[in-house]
């Protein structure tokens, strides 16, 4: 069905939450696998269909922000979230203590269990008030970087706005960039420290209520990570420090002498070619136009599903007057369709909507007829990350299509961009780890601690007379940390994966897609680990994995540099 003719109805919260508790009570009162099951599709029934109407109220409401009727009805569905939610975990509940635990976990897997175990240990009633708190404190630090008005040049800008010239190609603006944004942020340095200082405590507070050591224990559990831990990502940590900040040292010397400035400053980073950056040929139809050929030429599975997504007008991509910012991809489970949000700008962000978000539409699209719950259609976060970004490398042989002559630079640039992040995300990491597992540092003592962690992850960064990042203040300006802690290594992890699929392809490329397709297949029925284990690609925490997507980087540099 097309996206224009899916119906909509305001859902009957009282109805939902009462069959909702209803299941829960038939779950718990269970006596045969029978009885269990049909709770489980009752359950299932009421929440695929709340999905579905709040997922369609959403988009509407994001594709026209002046509908009145989709802006009260996404307010609606806010509002009542926690409504559902509540009648949810009753049933979360019955299912982690039902006698009939191990007959379920035969017919469900074992997966969904372990899941919901890790997100009963994130919450007790006792910590209400310290949530709310903690939700203050990140809409007080999302508040204060979007009241950011800059004076640029003649004009008032807004930190996004201000991004656009820290890659411009004059040296001078780039650097009178970089001064302003330092200029902004050092002006309300005290507020940004203790804004973060009261998080850091908030969150101590938070995860000693709920019996954990620390804040990162129970952040582990926030993030469903149910097959490694920090010695694991600790580990992780030191060889991209061995394997790949050598690559991006390498790739930092080389883009010295695309461009010609030799004393590279914090300024001159994000200017990778003279000539400017590689752009997509074309108008935003021809770039749809060549998303589809690509898929089509990829293999049938994929030609499939994009004229799936075509057909039934899933993608609704091009800029319009009250379209909300951004991009996203979304699921709606009664129509088993995929969605895709973006607003094109010309730039080779559009070609990314096409192979990232694409690569996630792809990989709910391979599963939506073979899970029986919807909680097993997605793994977690790194692992639909996987599906994304490997999908950007998986595009590479069709660049022409989207670039034109352009397509060997934008190739480049893509592996650049994919291992100058890996550092660069690890750092975001390790900074985080030392701050909850020492929650009594100060402000400064965290500078410091960031300092030190730069020269480690980042050690060619001259960051100049630009004070903000050269006293050690530059983690204030990334928005996970104070919104999301320790969401940022999922990025990496998915990266790593991403790569070792890159990696393959160099050598086999149908072998390597072959083994990302059983990836894809396996939505979310396993863990991260036993993902990459069923795909045949190394354990990214492993002593291979690194060292292999360094030395492919390495020869791909040698012969394409
Ligand atoms: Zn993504």
């Amino acid at each position: 069905m097309k996206f224009c003719d899916m119906p909509y109805e305001r859902i009957d919260v009282k109805a939902a939450t009462a069959a909702l508790d209803a299941a829960a009570e038939h779950l718990a009162g269970a006596k045969t696998l029978g009885e269990a099951e049909a709770a489980f599709e009752e359950r299932e029934k009421i929440i695929t269909h709340v999905h579905t109407m709040s997922t369609i109220a959403y988009i509407r409401h994001t594709v026209n922000t002046l509908d009145e009727f989709y802006e009260k009805e996404n307010d609606f569905n806010d509002e009542n979230a926690p409504l559902i939610e509540q009648s949810e975990q009753k049933f979360t509940e019955a299912m982690l203590s039902s006698p009939l635990r191990p007959q379920l976990e035969e017919k469900y897997g074992k997966l969904i269990f372990v899941n919901a175990e890790l997100s009963r240990k994130c919450f007790s009633p006792e910590i209400i008030p310290d949530l709310q708190e903690e939700n203050r404190l990140s809409s007080e630090y999302q508040k204060l970087i979007a009241s950011a008005q800059i004076e640029f040049g003649g004009k008032t800008l807004s930190l996004a706005q201000l991004g656009a010239y820290k890659e411009n190609s004059e040296r001078i603006i780039r650097h009178a960039a970089y001064k302003a944004e330092s200029g902004f942020y050092m002006a309300h340095a005290d507020e940004l420290d203790r804004i973060f200082d009261s998080l850091v405590k908030c969150r101590t507070r938070i995860a000693k209520k709920l019996g954990f050591g620390t804040f990162t224990e129970l952040a582990y559990c926030r993030q469903t990570r149910n097959c490694y831990n920090a010695v694991d990502v600790a580990a992780f940590r030191s060889r991209i420090v061995r394997d790949i900040v050598p690559v991006v040292c390498r790739l930092k010397e080389m883009q010295k002498k695309r461009t010609g400035i030799d004393d590279m400053k914090i300024y001159d980073d994000l200017f990778a070619f003279k000539e400017g950056n590689p752009k997509p040929d074309g108008s935003p139809q021809d770039i749809l136009e060549a998303g589809k050929t690509m898929y089509e030429r990829m293999s049938p599975e994929t030609g499939e599903f994009i004229n799936f997504m075509y057909d039934n007008a899933l993608m609704d991509v091009l800029s319009a007057k009250g379209k909300a910012a951004g991009g996203y991809c979304t699921e709606i489970l009664e129509y088993k369709s995929p969605f895709i949000f973006s607003n094109f700008n010309g730039t080779s962000g559009d070609v990314d909507v096409l192979t990232h978000e694409a690569g996630h539409a792809f990989a709910y699209y391979s599963v939506r007829d073979k899970m029986e719950l919807c909680d097993q259609l997605s793994p977690t976060m790194e692992s639909c990350e996987v599906h994304s970004m490997s999908m950007e490398f998986f595009a590479w042989p069709w660049h022409e299509l989207f670039y034109g002559s352009d397509a060997v630079r934008s190739r480049f640039m893509h592996l650049e961009s994919a291992l100058v992040f890996l550092p660069y995300g690890t750092m975001v990491d390790e900074f985080q780890h030392i701050v909850y597992d020492s929650p009594e540092l100060t402000p400064a003592e965290r500078d410091g601690r960031c300092r030190a962690l730069e020269s480690k992850y980042r050690p060619y960064m001259d960051f100049g007379d630009v004070e903000f990042y050269s006293d050690g203040r530059g983690w204030q300006r990334q928005l996970h940390i104070y919104l999301y802690p320790f969401y940022y290594i999922d990025y990496c992890l998915a990266q790593t994966a991403a790569l070792e699929f890159w990696s393959m392809s160099r050598s086999d490329y149908k072998d390597a897609w072959r083994r990302y397709l059983h990836f894809v297949s396996l939505g979310g029925t396993k863990s991260f680990k036993e993902l990459c284990a069923a795909a045949g690609i190394d354990d990214p925490f492993g002593e291979r994995a690194l060292n292999g997507v360094a030395q492919t980087a390495n020869s791909w540099l040698d012969a394409n540099g």
